[in-house]
């Protein structure tokens, strides 16, 4: 499939993981969520689809996601060939337990009969999680949060109070200084009066973890375009901003594959030389390198956290060693071998970073 995540993504990141997880729940590396956010029919469920790189989530011109959707993403092996195919990937719900979803239009189907039933089918919202994995050689062990977008007026099913309930859901997520907010405004509205960027604000003020997505690039009003916005010129954030062109219902009614979204969509920047100077803030593949950088940034910052973490375990290794004599010795003799491995990764980790921005694809 095509990832634009995964394929730009540090394998290093994701073995240090796999390695921590051998050494108990409190050494896992925890990299920061992202949450979109916004309001409705903005574009934010097919921002996520593009950046998972499968069709798997409902879309439409409706409230469609009205259940808080954690997307563990998790990396599994690849194949001796390198190859990805039928079976390699797959979803498994945390309410249906043992279950292994192979086809990804089955968890759409699954999304929206567990969304019915606990928000009802009468576009009602709920604040009750759905939690879903999906397993892939081609992600990066990261968690991406699906939000019910902004709406003002009630309706079906709907408390009168629906923005507030709403707004209050997206918080419960983006106050934490962990979140990255993708702050996602159609090109297609007023900019300046973005729900996403307003609410962003609220939480994240100096805009240090808001990363700015404009989707629906390709249906703006004949004679203008995002460019000042792009650039920052209007409202600036530190971490800036993407232009993005996502499927179209048309697109999704012809049940358009996410190949040919990112082809148009490269095609589509390449035709407006108004963009042309812009290549850097234009397109999926530009923001899943942006969320990237971030993460990097992230894994640099706690590095030093994670060798003190290690190195106390190696004393602790060593002292149940001394105590417990030959009985432990083989077990204690696995830690420190892993512990090794685990203080070698974190080297080469460093190295790797040191005065880079990003990593390299290849291992
Ligand atoms: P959400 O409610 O924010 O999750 O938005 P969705 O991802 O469900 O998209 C809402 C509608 O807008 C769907 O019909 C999409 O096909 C359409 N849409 C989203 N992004 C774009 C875009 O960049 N261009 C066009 N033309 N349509 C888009
Ligand atoms: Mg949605």
């Amino acid at each position: 499939s095509v990832d634009a995540v995964g394929s730009s993504v540090i394998p290093i990141v994701n073995k240090l993981q796999d390695i921590f997880a051998h050494l108990g729940s409190e050494s896992t590396i925890n990299l920061p969520q992202v949450a979109v956010v916004g309001s409705q029919s903005s574009g934010k469920s097919s921002v996520l689809e593009a950046l998972v790189g499968r069709d798997f989530l409902p879309r439409g011109s409706d409230i469609c996601t009205r259940r808080p959707l954690v997307l563990q993403l998790v990396q599994c092996p690849r194949r001796a060939d390198g190859d990805v195919g039928e079976g390699d990937e797959w979803g498994e719900f945390l309410h249906l337990p043992g279950r292994r979803f192979y086809d990804f239009s089955e968890i759409r189907k699954e999304i929206q009969a567990e969304t019915d039933r606990e928000a009802g089918g009468n576009k009602g919202v709920s604040d009750k999680q759905i939690r879903l994995k999906i397993f892939s050689p081609n992600v990066l062990n990261i968690t991406l949060v699906d939000l019910p977008g902004i709406t003002k007026v009630p309706v079906g099913d709907q408390p009168s109070d629906i923005e507030q309930r709403i707004r209050d859901i997206i918080r419960s997520y983006i106050k934490f200084e962990t979140c990255i907010i993708l702050a996602v405004s159609p090109a297609n509205a007023d900019l300046a009066n973005s729900d996403a960027l307003q609410l962003a604000r609220i939480d994240d003020p100096d805009g240090s973890r808001t990363i700015g997505v404009i989707t629906k690039l390709d249906i703006m009003d004949r004679g203008t375009d995002a460019r000042n916005f792009l650039m920052g010129k209007v409202i600036p954030l530190k971490l800036g901003y993407v232009g993005i062109v996502n499927r179209s219902q048309e697109d999704i009614n012809q049940n358009r594959s996410i190949k040919d979204a990112l082809a148009h969509e490269e095609s589509f920047f390449r035709s407006r030389p108004v963009y042309h100077g812009l290549s850097h803030c234009c397109g999926i593949p530009q923001l899943a390198k942006k969320l990237n950088q971030i993460l990097v940034q992230h894994i640099r910052a706690i590095l030093p956290n994670l060798k003190s973490r290690i190195n106390s375990r190696l004393v602790a290794v060593a002292k149940e060693h001394a105590a417990y004599g030959d009985v432990a010795e083989s077990k204690a003799g696995q830690g420190v071998k892993l512990l090794n491995i685990l203080t070698k990764y974190c080297e080469a980790f460093s190295s790797m970073i040191e005065g880079k921005d990003e990593l390299s694809t290849d291992e």
